[in-house]
């Protein structure tokens, strides 16, 4: 006994077994039952939605010698040629592999002669957009002025690519995906026709899986169908469909991306052992892509998919682990090596070789990549990095060394009270540390200052000391504000010793000149002072104020000993946080003990962050 797939079996025979497109199938029907059929029809949709299937059941019922209303009656001599593919007047042509203007020369010679046993000759080009533009131009003439004994009937899944001059001269109808609802009663029909018991949950996945396809779900079902013999479970299928499950597709994806190509291999091994349908299965990897690539881009492209919630949110995920550069150079590889795959005598190597190539581009991190991964990187560590910059400032920075000009010694000394709006009690260092409000970045709060600097800042003027109040108070909100635009600024100014406002100018002290060295650079400071304009709505000049003293605490004779230069380079938070993403691996770049001391070192005045 030979096996017959489900998609020939349970395919239509009549307008009333069509599975959804109601409202093509009342034109149809319609048009029959008026005889108003056009003599060009064009059938448009996805694959499996039933494009050629209504076209067959077109012409059986335009040939039909018994028709009742628009159903053909199936028993006839000709609905039966028809039903068993032999019908000498219906002619199936596939565009995709007779596409040339020899083949429509051909067609044009055959349909000059009255059909042999019935009414009229029936033309069926599926896949039509393949044709070539001169295969089109013979065709047109055709098409201008039909024989009275001629129906064409063209179907594709490309509607944009078959030419105006071809599709102003036939009726379209459009395919819609057929809706959940209606595949699951289907299948469940055809399930019961194989008597075979499917769980309601087994069922849900399949017809997901489906994505509107009849055929595509049929063809699932027939797997199914083989593994499990009478009772097909919802663990069965998701065992099964493994192999062309979003799941499965997802987690070969991230292998790729993650370099892992002994796993991506392995997984692929699996997928074959179920047997898999290769094109299938690279289509729907590349679509994965796709959907990484456009998460990538920005929540407001991801209503670009057409996916399920937990679906989109899994591809979020993906697409945010991973650097967008790294994703679009794995896709753009696996798309031209897959394109191949699905042409080649064995897929399977081609797969492997698409792999290799994938995983091995991945590996060449470009420059851009290592800086995307840098800013979000120093977003990760900065206050790490702040708290260890500020350690290692107090020294230099104290009032003690008399680097700090008063002012600056004021707004340190006025924090506290800003920040909790209580007294002018001298603020203790205990109190400084409970502001958990205050997040780091904040200037330091040195254990020296008190009532003498805060009666200071009364003397200012009113405006002078709102403006100030201001800079201090939303300092740190300000410091996130320029971490949504530029990361890496965020964090050097994050290291800051201390900020200030005195005449009009934004003064930030670095304890370190390295620490705001890119920040120097007049670009940066540009853009710094249209930040600060946008968020303060002031008009600031920003100047970066560094002690010279504190070269010379290093190394007294020589500012540009090695020393002194390794320390400042191992304490700039851009090396930080290279020195973590390489692990150690920026070969000039040695973290010295000084540096070991002064980051490891305790937190003893309590401006550290937790
Ligand atoms: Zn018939």
């Amino acid at each position: 006994m030979s096996y017959l797939v489900l998609a020939r079996k349970s395919r239509p025979r009549s307008f009333d077994e069509v599975v959804g497109q109601q409202a093509v199938v009342r034109t149809l029907r319609n048009a029959l039952t008026h005889d108003r059929v056009a003599h060009a029809m064009i059938f448009s949709g996805v694959r499996g939605v039933g494009k050629t299937t209504l076209a067959r059941i077109m012409a059986k019922a335009l040939n039909c010698e018994d028709r009742q209303g628009p159903e053909p009656c199936n028993r006839c001599r000709s609905c039966a040629e028809i039903n068993a593919g032999g019908s000498i007047d219906l002619v199936e042509i596939d565009g995709a592999s007779n596409r040339g203007i020899q083949e429509i020369r051909e067609l044009k010679e055959n349909i000059r002669f009255l059909p042999t046993a019935s009414r009229y000759k029936i033309i069926i080009i599926d896949e039509v957009h393949m044709l070539t533009t001169e295969a089109f131009n013979a065709l047109l003439k055709t098409l201008e002025e039909p024989p009275d004994h001629v129906y064409f009937m063209f179907a594709t899944t490309e509607l944009h690519k078959v030419p105006v001059t071809i599709l102003s001269r036939c009726q379209r109808y459009e395919l819609k995906r057929v809706p959940g609802r209606e595949l699951a009663a289907h299948f469940q029909a055809v399930a019961d026709l194989e008597k075979v018991a499917v769980e309601p949950a087994a069922l849900g996945l399949i017809v997901r899986e489906a994505g509107g396809s009849v055929r595509d779900g049929l063809s699932l079902l027939d797997q199914v169908f083989s593994y499990c013999g009478s009772t097909v479970t919802a663990r069965d299928v998701t065992e099964i469909l493994g192999l062309v499950s979003h799941q499965a597709v997802a987690e070969i994806a991230e292998a790729l991306l993650a370099g892992k190509l002994d796993d991506a291999m392995a997984r692929l091994d699996t997928l074959y052992e179920y047997g898999m349908d290769v094109k299938r299965f690279i289509n729907d990897l590349l679509t994965w892509f796709r959907s990484l690539v456009v998460c990538g881009i920005g929540p407001g492209s991801e209503k670009l998919l057409d996916l399920p919630d937990e679906l989109l949110a899994a591809a979020r995920e993906g697409a945010g682990r991973h650097p967008a550069q790294t994703i679009m150079l794995v896709f753009n590889i696996l798309m031209e090596q897959l394109d191949k795959a699905s042409f080649s005598s064995n897929p399977r190597f081609a797969l492997e070789m698409a792999f290799i190539k994938a995983v091995q581009a991945a590996e060449v991190v470009p420059v851009t990549d290592i800086l995307g991964r840098l800013d979000r990187i120093i977003a990760e560590v900065a206050p790490a990095a702040a708290g260890e910059a500020e350690e290692e400032e107090h020294e230099p920075v104290g009032p003690r060394q008399g680097v700090v000009p008063p002012a600056a010694r004021e707004v340190q000394g006025a924090e506290p009270e800003a920040s909790y709006g209580s007294g002018r009690s001298a603020p203790a260092p205990a109190e400084s540390t409970g502001q958990a409000a205050v997040q780091n970045g904040d200037a330091p709060l040195p254990p020296s200052s008190g009532e003498q600097e805060a009666a200071e800042g009364a003397v200012q003027t009113r405006s002078d000391e709102s403006v100030r109040r201001s800079v201090r108070r939303h300092w740190n909100e300000f410091v996130e504000y320029v971490r949504d635009r530029k990361p890496w600024m965020a964090s050097a100014l994050q290291v800051a010793a201390n900020i200030r406002h005195e005449d009009e100018e934004l003064v930030i002290h670095y304890g370190d000149p390295v620490q705001c060295r890119l920040l120097k650079n007049r670009e940066n400071i540009k853009l710094l002072t249209e930040f600060a304009l946008d968020f303060f709505q002031e008009n600031f000049r920003i100047r970066f104020e560094v002690p010279d003293s504190n070269a010379c605490e290093i190394d007294p004779d020589n500012g540009n000993s090695p020393l002194q230069e390794r320390q400042a380079l191992a304490n700039d938070a851009l090396v930080l946080t290279a020195v973590d993403i390489f692990n150690g691996e920026v070969g000039d770049i040695r973290v010295g003990p000084r540096f070991r001391k002064a980051a490891g070192g305790g937190q003893d005045d309590g401006d550290g962050e937790p």
